[in-house]
């Protein structure tokens, strides 16, 4: 059978057996995000045009050619957020978050949307797990903020990731900058991309991050924005190096990061996968104490990350990492007759109630493919219930991984028979279960 319609260019479906590993990466950034102190934020699909447009910045890729933009009746127009830093801050600022005390720290796992060339790790709608500090303009905040990110790359068992480093300075030390730059690539004018040129009048910034070959290889000798820092510029870099050494954090210094979005100021990192080919970076993040401001909100530090998770997916898979295996079937009841399909029916509710995962057939198989029906969703135990089962009240409770098969009531005695089944079971295959019984074992008096 042809399906006359297709998944649209750049997206991805996550089917059902794959979920449990957007499951483990989600567990493991909610977790450790919590542990920092982040509260989830939950913000639209979409947003104004204009707050991207004046965040992100009119001279970058998302916004001159990536964002999905609809225009609605009159003359308003809204895009898909391409990231989710810039509604974030409109959401904070418009909740008056920043009035109930400092630093705010918030969290988000969206998705975003960008008309980009789809290719391995570069989709039109990807996942970003992300984080904002508001603020605190202590450097002690950005080794904090890379610190989460960090913790987040080991708890995944993540290897061979790099963490690069720059500071591109206040608009002070910046000023400065883009003449330097303006002087470099003025000689170079005819050899730019369109786009470059005419970036070379607006935000000469922006050509380093100019993903065309030709205009990087230009790029190569530019000056560098480490030479052109300011006092408090170079003190806060230096300030944040100390903390990174003090919590044992490796990174390397790129003086040639700068980020594709406009709003940030100072401190801009990426953490780099060697694993996954060209689209490496599997977060980015930075300062961006001016952007509060911009939006509207009275002056306020901030700064935050975003990891891309269908990246750190791909890193994960690329690794061989392990995740988070789903919960399996607790117990299937397998049923002959309809008078057992009705017992199963009674049995699956009362179990449930109790917090079991349990099934029954539901399409009417006969026994032999309930049992194979049971083995595919790797039931940890069996019940055959048929005419002699219904009028015994009992019935054989099967171990699926050992063959070992006990007896078990149907009726009143049911929960407890299962349920030491069932606990002997879980405390010799698995470990976790163990260890957590074995914490409550001893020094309890009795
Ligand atoms: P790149 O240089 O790869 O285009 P970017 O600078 O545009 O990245 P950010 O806007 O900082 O990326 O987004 C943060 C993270 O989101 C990136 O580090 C990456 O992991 C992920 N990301 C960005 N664009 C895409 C995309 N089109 N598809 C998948 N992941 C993406
Ligand atoms: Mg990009």
């Amino acid at each position: 059978m042809a399906l006359n319609v297709k998944r649209p260019n750049g997206t991805q479906d996550v089917v059902p057996n794959e979920a449990y590993k957007w499951h483990t990466v989600e567990s493991v950034v909610r977790d450790s995000a919590a542990q920092f102190g982040f509260k989830e934020i939950r913000i639209p699909t979409f947003e104004e045009t204009g707050l991207f447009v004046r965040s992100v910045g009119d001279t970058t890729d998302v916004v001159q050619k990536e964002m999905y933009t609809v225009s609605s009746s009159g003359d308003k127009t809204y895009t898909l957020r391409p990231e989710g830093t810039a509604g974030t801050i409109r959401a904070v600022i418009e909740n008056g978050i920043l009035n109930e005390g400092l630093p705010q720290k918030v969290f988000y796992l969206l998705s975003c949307f960008r008309h980009e060339k789809a290719q391995k790790g570069r989709l039109r709608e990807f996942h970003q797990f992300g984080c904002e500090m508001l603020g605190s303009a202590s450097p002690a905040a950005d080794a904090e903020m890379i610190a989460l990110v960090h913790i987040i790359m080991q708890r995944l068992g993540l290897r061979n990731i790099e963490l690069n480093l720059n500071s591109i300075g206040c608009p002070e030390c910046r000023a400065k900058y883009r003449e330097a730059l303006k002087a470099y690539f003025e000689p170079h004018r005819a050899e730019l991309c369109p786009t470059c040129q005419e970036r070379l009048e607006k935000n000469p910034l922006r050509l380093l991050d100019c993903k065309s070959a030709e205009d990087q290889a230009i790029a190569k000798d530019a000056p560098l924005i480490t030479d052109y820092l300011c006092e408090e510029c170079s003190a806060h870099f230096e300030g944040l190096k100390k903390n990174l050494a003090i919590m044992g954090i490796e990174y390397t210094v790129n003086p040639r990061i700068v980020r594709g979005l406009d709003y940030y100021t100072r401190t801009v990192f990426e953490f780099i996968s060697s694993d996954i080919g060209s689209q490496g970076t599997v977060c980015g993040g930075g300062r961006y104490d001016g952007l509060i401001e911009t939006l509207g909100g009275k002056p306020t530090p901030a700064l935050g990350f975003a990891m891309g998770l269908e990246r750190i997916l791909l890193t994960l898979e690329s690794q061989g990492c392990e995740f988070i295996e789903e919960k399996t079937c607790d117990l299937y009841l397998a049923s002959m007759g309809d008078k057992a399909a009705e017992k199963a029916v009674e049995i699956a509710s009362r179990m449930r109630e109790e917090g079991f995962f349990v099934e029954y057939d539901l399409v009417g198989r006969g026994l032999k493919a309930q049992m194979k029906y049971a083995d595919k969703i790797k039931a940890k135990y069996v019940v055959v219930i048929g005419d002699s089962e219904l009028e015994s009240g009992t019935a054989k409770l099967k171990n699926m991984a050992s063959g070992e098969q006990t007896d078990i009531s149907l009726g009143d005695g049911l929960l407890d028979d299962f349920g030491a089944q069932y606990y002997e079971m879980m405390l010799s295959t698995d470990e976790e279960f163990r260890s957590f019984v074995e914490s409550f074992g001893d020094g309890q008096g009795e």
